[in-house]
């Protein structure tokens, strides 16, 4: 089995989690920029954040057979702090850069003026850019923010095909699926999504444009989730096929656009070698 896991934060895991993934199959991920739990208080610090996702992480995640991307972006939380504004001033050199497959995670936590502007501001950049964008919705009023977030999105003129947008639950799966754009689950211990409830969405509204993701980071959260979510696909009767289909060709379709997705090496493993253990050798 091959998963990629298309929304993890990497940089708050350990090699113990690389080699975990590794092993349960997860070969490709892409790291989106979000914001560490300590507030930053200057661009600068954004600077080298930036620069561990297009550097440093890769190669730790190469260590262990994983192929790592990033997206980038101001996140919606920090867009309110004054301070950190001039990292939109930064993004554009970013955004040029190979391992940068979308901006991301745009979108809104709570729904203020300032993150409205930044929100777009940054859709018009991935125009720009040509690039797909990670939308995050907020945790609170979901419902409401999952409908002002599309409604941005409409108005910034991006193709819709172009879009994901991530954290959606049962309540918000049915708006997304009818805006064109790409659909997210992300798959925690306790929060969010179980392997059970998204098998029940993925039965009710099918495969397409869908992407399952752990969502790792700082948090209470799972790196193997994906694979979790995997097995109880099959148990519930999807054929291999399908969890590939999920796990595997959606988000290399979706983040493919990018025209910057390398997955030659794993790939060229993964066809070599029957099972996933061999990874494990970090050869
Ligand atoms: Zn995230």
């Amino acid at each position: 089995m091959r998963i990629f896991d298309p929304h993890i934060h990497m940089t708050s895991r350990t090699t113990d989690d690389y080699e975990r993934m590794a092993a349960a199959g997860i070969i490709a991920i892409v790291e989106p920029a979000f914001w560490l739990g300590q507030p930053r208080t200057s661009a600068g610090s954004f600077t080298d954040y930036f620069d561990s996702l297009v550097g440093w992480e890769p190669f730790r995640a190469s260590q262990f057979g994983v192929r790592h991307h990033a997206t980038i972006a101001l996140n919606p939380k920090e867009a309110n702090d004054p301070r950190c504004r001039e990292v939109l001033d930064l993004l554009p050199r970013y955004l040029e850069k190979d391992g940068v497959v979308a901006v991301g995670e745009v979108g809104y936590d709570s729904m203020t003026p300032e993150e409205d502007e930044v929100f777009a501001a940054q859709l018009a950049l991935a125009v720009e850019h040509e690039l797909p964008a990670l939308v995050h919705t907020p945790h609170r009023d979901k419902a409401r923010g999952t409908e002002r977030t599309l409604a941005v999105v409409a108005e910034s003129g991006i193709d819709p095909g172009h879009v994901v947008v991530d954290h959606l639950n049962e309540v918000t799966v049915g708006l997304v699926r009818d805006s064109g754009c790409w659909l997210a689950f992300s798959i925690y211990p306790d929060t969010k999504m179980s392997p059970p409830r998204m098998v029940k969405i993925l039965q009710e509204y099918g495969l397409e444009r869908m992407l399952v993701n752990s969502a790792a980071d700082w948090g209470r959260s799972d790196p193997l989730l994906t694979r979790a979510t995997a097995d109880a696909m099959l148990a519930a009767g999807f054929s291999d096929d399908d969890v590939d289909r999920v796990l595997w060709r959606n988000p290399v379709e979706f983040y493919g656009q990018s025209g910057r997705l390398d997955l030659s090496d794993v790939e060229q493993k993964e066809a070599t070698f029957a099972g996933n253990s061999i990874l494990r050798g970090g050869s």
